[in-house]
């Protein structure tokens, strides 16, 4: 007798369905929770005007106060919605 029992009777995998609400990365953060500033587009300042010598005068952007980075909006700074 050369009959070969099938070894793979094993127990079936059983799929546990997992439904959490699984938070999915901020698409527009990329989930860092950081996003650059609109108002000077991640530079940190913004073209305030020339002096007298005609030099371009930046100063600290009023809308991240410099740190180039805000907050995400969409993700509220999580990196997760
Ligand atoms: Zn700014
Ligand atoms: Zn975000």
């Amino acid at each position: 007798m050369t009959h070969q029992w099938d070894t793979r009777t094993g127990p079936h995998y059983q799929r546990k369905a997992k439904v959490d609400p699984v938070k999915r990365r901020c698409h527009l953060c990329m989930g860092t929770g950081m996003a650059p500033c609109r108002v000077c587009l991640g530079k940190g300042e913004v073209l305030s005007g020339r002096d007298f010598n005609g030099r371009v005068q930046f100063a600290s952007c009023a809308g991240c106060f410099g740190k180039k980075t805000l907050r995400c909006m969409h993700c509220n700074g999580e990196g997760l919605v």
